[in-house]
This record gives structure tokens, sequence and C-alpha cells, in this order.
């Protein structure tokens, strides 16, 4: 059937590689109808304002993941633009990198990282899991996929505790990993409910956090996410995917 979510929300939508998954969803054969783009900075973000400028079905938000009171009216926002409808898809791609190691970490770098890649997505969840369940229930479709209910974490094998041979990137990598556990839970927690949840890896990218000497572009990253998105159902317990399709270990 392919990807065809109706209604999608993705945070840290201005730059990098949430940037480039509002372009390629527009490029979808059918494009999701209503696409929630949320930013820090609406005033900032020009290559975004182009795209809503363009794509009427584009919606600029301003969120930032770590300020509790920004939740506050943000639900009843993404209400008013879903009408009733249901939320299909969240996809938590905000995240920073606080390149600090051993030496370096400190309670400062720790929690805002937490804050934002762990509390961040949390957050998030709790305020729009009544309109993803909402799109669960009115769906005709009983299995589980990205068109009809599903929250995509953004992780990196960066948290992988097998994959670590290299160490440093305390911040990063705990975050990451305790993002993982935030998603096998919701994963279990809620798969009767309807909705799928899994994490990605999208490759070493070339974004202001991958750097420029990255292995892969923002392109190929987000086309196999996406082909990884159409894919993914209930019926597999491999649920950390890179953008290759492969299973990650944990
Ligand atoms: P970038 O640094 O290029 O972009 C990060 C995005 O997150 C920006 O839009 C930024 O907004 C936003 N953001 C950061 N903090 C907040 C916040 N508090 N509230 C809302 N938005 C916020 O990173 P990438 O595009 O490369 O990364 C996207 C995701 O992919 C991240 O979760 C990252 O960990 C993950 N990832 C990336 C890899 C890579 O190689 N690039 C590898 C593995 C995982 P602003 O412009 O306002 O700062």
């Amino acid at each position: 059937m392919g990807l065809q979510p109706k209604n999608v929300l993705i945070t840290g939508a201005n730059r990098g590689l949430g940037l480039e998954l509002v372009k390629q969803f527009l490029r979808l054969p059918s494009p999701p109808k209503t696409l929630l783009a949320t930013c820090r900075s609406p005033e900032n973000a020009k290559d975004l304002n182009d795209l809503a400028s363009k794509h009427s079905n584009v919606k600029v938000l301003k969120l930032d993941v770590t300020q509790p009171t920004a939740f506050e009216n943000f639900p009843k926002l993404v209400e008013s633009f879903i009408e009733g409808e249901g939320l299909n898809l969240l996809i938590n791609n905000a995240g920073i990198n606080i390149r600090h190691g051993l030496e370096e970490a400190d309670s400062e770098s720790m929690m805002e990282t937490y804050t934002t890649n762990v509390i961040g997505p949390l957050r998030m969840v709790q305020a729009l899991l009544p309109y993803i369940k909402q799109a669960a229930k009115s769906s005709t479709d009983t299995s589980l996929n990205c068109n009809r209910a599903a929250i995509v974490n953004m992780s990196s094998i960066l948290g992988s505790m097998a994959e670590n041979q290299s160490g440093g990137l305390y911040p990063y990598r705990t975050s990451k990993a305790a993002l993982n556990m935030l998603t096998k839970n919701m994963n279990v927690d809620l798969k009767s409910e309807g909705i799928l949840c899994f994490c990605m890896h999208p490759g070493w990218v070339q974004t202001d956090m991958g750097g420029p000497n990255a292995a892969v572009v923002k392109e190929t990253s987000i086309a196999g996410i996406l082909d990884v998105m159409s894919k993914m159902n209930g019926e597999t317990s491999d649920i950390f995917i890179d953008y290759n399709g492969q299973s990650v270990p944990w």
C-alpha cells in the first residue's frame, strides 16, 4: 500500500534530518493531508517556511521540547489542525549531542541532553497520545503500521550497548540508550491500542550534528527511513532499525 499516513507531526523540522523528512513526505505519491512541522524558532526557519508557503498541508508550529509550559496549549493547537481525525504518525526527531567525554561530562551536559533526547519524546507522546489513539481507533485497518498509528523515535547506533567499541560521548550515548528503553516500553504498552512504536538509526549523516565527513547524505538516509516506515508492522520484535532496514542490536 505504501507510506500514506494522513496526519503527521515531526519535531526539529527546521534543519537536518527533520527538514529532509518534511521534504520527502511532500514527495510521496500520497503526501500527508496535514504535516505539522515543529521547531524552536519558526521566525528563523527560512527553508521550512519556504516549503510551507508552497505546500498548504505544511503547518509550522513553535515547540521547544524541553519546555514543560510549551506543552500546555500545544495539544489543542494540534487538534485544531487535525480536526477530529487523530494523529497517525509522530516522529520524535529533535535531538542534541553535547560531545563530552568521561572527563568533561557534568550534570549540566548530562541533564540538558537527557531533557531533550529522552524527556522531550516522552512529553510529546504524553501530550499527543489521545490523538494517536484516536487515529488507531478510527482506522478500519486492524494491523500495526505507520499509516494507521505510529510513534517513531530517532535514536542512534551510539545508544547501542552491543555496538559500543569506542566509548566517549557520555551524554549522547546514555540518552539514546534511555530513548531505546523508552521506545521498547511504549512498544509493549501501546501495541494493544493499535499503535506501533519503534526507533531508527539514520546512519552517520551529513548534517550539522553529523558533520561534513559523515558517511551518508540526508537524502539517502531519509529515503531509507521512509522505506522502513512503509514496511514496519507489528510482526517483528526487531524495533531498532537502521536506514537500510537492518536490525540494530540493543
Ligand atoms: P541537527 O543538529 O542537524 O538538527 C537537530 C534538530 O533538533 C534541529 O532542528 C534543532 O533545532 C532540533 N532541536 C534541538 N533541541 C531541540 C529542542 N529542545 N526542542 C526542539 N527542537 C530541538 O541534527 P540531525 O538532523 O543530524 O539529527 C536529527 C536526529 O537524528 C537527532 O535525534 C539525532 O540524535 C539523530 N541522529 C543523527 C545522526 C547523524 O549522523 N546526523 C546519527 C544518529 C542519530 P534548532 O535549529 O532550534 O537547534
